[in-house]
């Protein structure tokens, strides 16, 4: 059974773009040490913020990107082991609060009937 449900056009994206690129630009001048600091956190697998990953992200160096391989093939296997993992989504409504450009289900698609499972 399927409900019709509008969303609302006041509904705004909670992703602060403005933060994000900040942070993407802090980190482009990370010095190695602090690369090695956020490798040897994610060496915990207990995860990373937004900001230690852009810094792992714009890392240049070819010896700790080396590092980064090796750390990823490590948190990888203590997590799902010798397994390949997939995901798909479920989706159960057609409603959502951004915008991707890509995407069908943005919320500046006014054409789209939202429909909610
Ligand atoms: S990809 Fe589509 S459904 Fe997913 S968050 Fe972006 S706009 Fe929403």
């Amino acid at each position: 059974m399927t409900e019709k449900k509008e969303v609302s056009p006041k509904q705004e994206s909670f992703i602060d773009e403005r933060k994000i690129w900040a942070d993407i630009e802090a980190a482009s001048t990370s010095p190695p040490e602090l690369v090695q600091e956020t490798l040897d956190k994610a060496r915990e697998s207990k995860g990373l913020t937004p900001v230690e990953a852009a810094i792992l992200l714009a890392n240049t160096d070819k010896d700790l990107d080396q590092v980064l391989f090796e750390t990823a093939i490590d948190v990888k296997k203590k997590i799902y082991g010798n397994r390949i993992v997939l995901f798909a989504p479920l989706y159960i409504s057609s409603e959502c609060a951004n915008q991707c450009l890509y995407c069908g289900f943005s919320t500046s698609n006014k054409k789209l009937k939202r429909r909610t499972l």
